[in-house]
């Protein structure tokens, strides 16, 4: 059933609370690093603006386990959202995100000024899902509008909760998730193909099942190649395995078959004798992993194969580092695909914070056509599953 879009809510001179993802990385000091999740948000909070709405804002920051704790306060991110609106708005942190001083606060605001609500997960009814606490936060607002994909995987409060009591719409920035998800994994531009990686197959067994339906070629990387290898019967060393995975691999492997989906697997690796940056290593076709050595990323020849694979995809969807890229000698390999991807012409969307982390540090995010702000959404979306925290929000009427 599709959902309301932030433009079907009646909201010029209404009170809206915008649920965001404000969980941003700050240092020691409390200055936010990466303010990625903010500027994400300014569509939705400045259509409301231009709307002179009264500007709820609710998110969460950090694990504060329910309890006040300053380390955890909203207020670098009230101050940043001030600089990134014009001076006309007013951005207030609110002691708290519930309560009489809170609702008073409300009250007071100018419409067309913002109003930052304190950290929800200082509460302990956010994470536990409490229904007064839901409630509460729908008696700041007349309506209320999603924006935070990033947690839409969680049930909380504010994520499915508030949304029960008063007419819920989804904002710009998770409408703007969703149709690139769409345009990549549901309604792609052909040939689609999937490049993924990570640590562990368990993790995304998932993942790889609901895209051998949708997906032309899927390119597995990082360590989870090495349960694909050894289930073929391929010696892989001491590199990362999971036993208990080999049948479900075979399976999925012969599922790949029936679907017609091809699997491309590294042809070669940079091994190690340790797990250590300072360690000596060499470079081994994929069936000459020595006993005890440890494969830590793919080898130049993979590169090219992936390269050749990669050649005439129209969109390409990215989750997973190929090796254990946070050493440099172990990093190459997912380097190197992040050239390839952004120096293609296909359609490129990458989520998961590993990543966009690798885009990031090799200044190639802006090449990418998308990256999602959302890790554990994202990959629950790949997984072919529903967001509890879009599912809450109103249906459409047809
Ligand atoms: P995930 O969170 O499942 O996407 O896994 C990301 C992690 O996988 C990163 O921290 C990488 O260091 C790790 N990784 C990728 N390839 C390997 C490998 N060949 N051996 C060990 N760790 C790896």
């Amino acid at each position: 059933m599709e959902k309301l879009f932030i433009k079907d809510l009646a909201v010029r001179k209404k009170r809206v609370m915008v649920r965001t993802d404000y969980n941003v990385p700050l240092d020691d000091d409390g200055n936010i690093t990466d303010d990625t999740r903010i500027r994400a948000t300014l569509p939705t909070i400045n259509y409301l603006l231009d709307e002179e709405a009264k500007v709820i804002i609710a998110s969460h920051l950090g694990r504060p386990g329910g309890t006040v704790n300053q380390k955890y306060s909203l207020k670098p991110v009230a101050r940043r959202l001030q600089r990134f609106l014009t001076d006309k708005v007013k951005v207030t942190l609110a002691e708290d995100c519930i309560g009489e001083n809170v609702k008073k606060q409300v009250e007071a605001m100018d419409y067309g000024d913002v109003l930052l609500l304190e950290n929800l997960r200082f509460h302990p009814g956010e994470e536990k899902n409490d229904t007064e606490f839901a409630k509460e936060l729908a008696g700041l607002c007349d309506v209320f509008v999603q924006d935070a994909f990033g947690n839409c995987h969680r049930k909380h409060a504010s994520m499915v909760g508030t949304s029960r009591f008063i007419p819920s719409a989804a904002g710009f920035l998770l409408k703007k998730e969703l149709d690139y998800f769409e345009k990549s994994v549901n309604n792609p531009m052909h040939p689609v193909i999937a490049i993924l990686g990570g640590a562990k197959v368990s993790d995304k067994i998932k993942i790889i099942e609901n895209l051998a339906k949708k997906m032309d070629k899927i390119i597995i990387g990082g360590a989870m190649a090495f349960t694909f290898l050894k289930a073929q019967g391929i010696s892989v060393g001491k590199s990362l395995v999971e036993d208990s995975m080999i049948e479900t691999v075979n399976n999925l492997m012969e599922y790949a078959k029936e679907t017609g989906t091809k699997l491309y697997l590294p042809v070669d690796f940079v091994v190690a004798e340790k797990f250590d940056r300072m360690a000596e290593t060499k470079v081994v076709p994929f069936k000459e992993i020595p006993e005890r050595w440890i494969a830590l990323d793919i080898g130049p020849a993979t590169t090219k194969l992936f390269s050749e694979v990669l050649q005439d995809a129209k969109t390409i969807l990215w989750n997973g580092p190929m090796g254990a890229f946070e050493i440099d000698a172990f990093s190459r390999g997912t380097y190197a695909m992040v050239e390839m991807v952004t120096s293609s012409h296909a359609s490129t969307i990458v989520g998961g914070g590993d990543t966009d982390m690798a885009f990031h540090k090799a200044g190639k995010a802006h090449e990418v056509t998308f990256i999602s702000t959302g890790g554990g959404a994202f990959l629950k979306l790949l997984e072919g599953g529903d967001l509890p925290g879009i599912a809450s929000l109103t249906d459409k009427k047809t």
